[in-house]
């Protein structure tokens, strides 16, 4: 199929972020609002057979890696089902999700036997009370062992750790050393303005400058050379690696090569874009592959420079992160 999908800057998409549902069995503080939740009617979703030929629409246009996101991606059952369509698709070089770990006890094999090639889990407390204060949820222990049942399944596992002050901050040497032994990355990420209740300020965020400052509490901090399309800076203390996404301190968007696909079909070309561009509708109305294609292209090339979080004229997206797909 035709040429890449690039935008007006020059940056070309190599990566498509796929959210399955906005439904989740946790109810993250930075996330989620804690209750009126209003969930996507079904009809209105994407089914595996849909998303599958999106994906392959936007691989034919250059897309190179998919992954799997939501909301909660295991909270839709039998997703093993829609990895291994995935998985089939010529051109595709990586497929991984990013789930809360909590259904992973029980799917962690089945997903990797359908064919999926990496994990991120979230896991933002190594402490069992701050757990269920940032989740809502009391499942620690729980989310433990979909950690393991990942590693035992062959999984290479990484750890997104959302830092939010007054709650975490104090926790990075210890998630580092807690890498270490389980043979895991930990990914700090800085608090974004994407949480349901709409209560993000500038205050709550520990930035990456913080970040390093706790983390050279263990010696010496370097950085590490990283592909540069990739959100997380890579860093080594003491002897073990750790990650920083610090989208808000030090945006990377002049490198950004994804765009993200909506549970009900729509494609937003930046996390924090104010419009969406709808798949869903052509293809439902019988647009052919080339039409789907020419969809895509159009919203890649409307993608703008980048976020304005650090302007006076930031608005918060409508959708916040669960409804976007992170
Ligand atoms: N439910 C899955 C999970 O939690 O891993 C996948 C979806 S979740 C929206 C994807 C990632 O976005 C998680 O690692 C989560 O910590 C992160 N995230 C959600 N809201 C965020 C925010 N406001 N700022 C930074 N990261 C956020
Ligand atoms: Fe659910 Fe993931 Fe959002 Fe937490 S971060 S509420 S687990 S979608």
């Amino acid at each position: 199929m035709g040429p890449e999908l690039v935008d007006r800057f020059g940056r070309v998409v190599r990566k498509l972020r796929i959210s399955v549902t906005d439904r989740c069995n946790f109810r993250c503080q930075y996330c989620m609002p804690s209750e009126n939740v209003r969930w996507l009617p079904r009809s209105e979703i994407l089914t595996f057979e849909e998303i599958a030929r999106l994906a392959r629409v936007a691989v034919g246009l250059g897309v190179q890696r998919v992954r799997l996101t939501g909301g909660e991606p295991l909270a839709r059952p039998e997703m093993e089902v829609l990895v291994e369509q995935l998985a089939a698709i010529e051109g595709l070089r990586d497929l991984s999700m990013t789930t809360n770990g909590y259904f992973l006890p029980e799917k962690a094999e089945a997903l990797r036997r359908a064919g999926l090639g990496s994990l991120n889990i979230s896991l933002d407390s190594l402490r069992r009370d701050r757990f269920a204060e940032l989740t809502r949820r009391d499942t620690f222990e729980r989310v433990l062992e979909g950690i393991r049942a990942a590693l035992a399944a062959g999984f290479p596992v990484k750890i997104n750790t959302v830092l939010m002050r007054g709650i975490n901050e104090d926790e990075v040497t210890d998630f580092i050393e807690w890498g270490r032994q389980m043979g895991v990355r930990v990914r700090f990420i800085e608090f974004m303005p994407l949480d349901g209740d709409r209560r993000w300020s500038r205050e709550r965020v520990v930035t990456a400058d913080e970040i390093l400052a706790e983390a050279a509490k263990l010696g010496p901090v370097e950085s590490v050379e990283a592909d540069p399309h990739q959100p997380a800076r890579a860093y080594r203390v003491a002897g073990v690696e750790f990650g920083i996404i610090a989208s808000v301190s030090r945006p990377f968007c002049h490198q950004c090569d994804r765009i993200r696909l909506t549970a009900d079909g729509k494609i937003r070309n930046c996390l924090f874009a104010l419009e969406e561009t709808d798949l869903r509708g052509p293809l439902r109305s019988g647009a052919d592959d080339e039409a789907l294609a020419a969809v895509m292209r159009g919203a890649v090339w409307s993608k703008w420079e980048g976020h304005l979080i650090n302007r006076q004229d930031f608005r918060q997206p409508e959708r916040a992160m669960y409804a976007i797909g992170g």
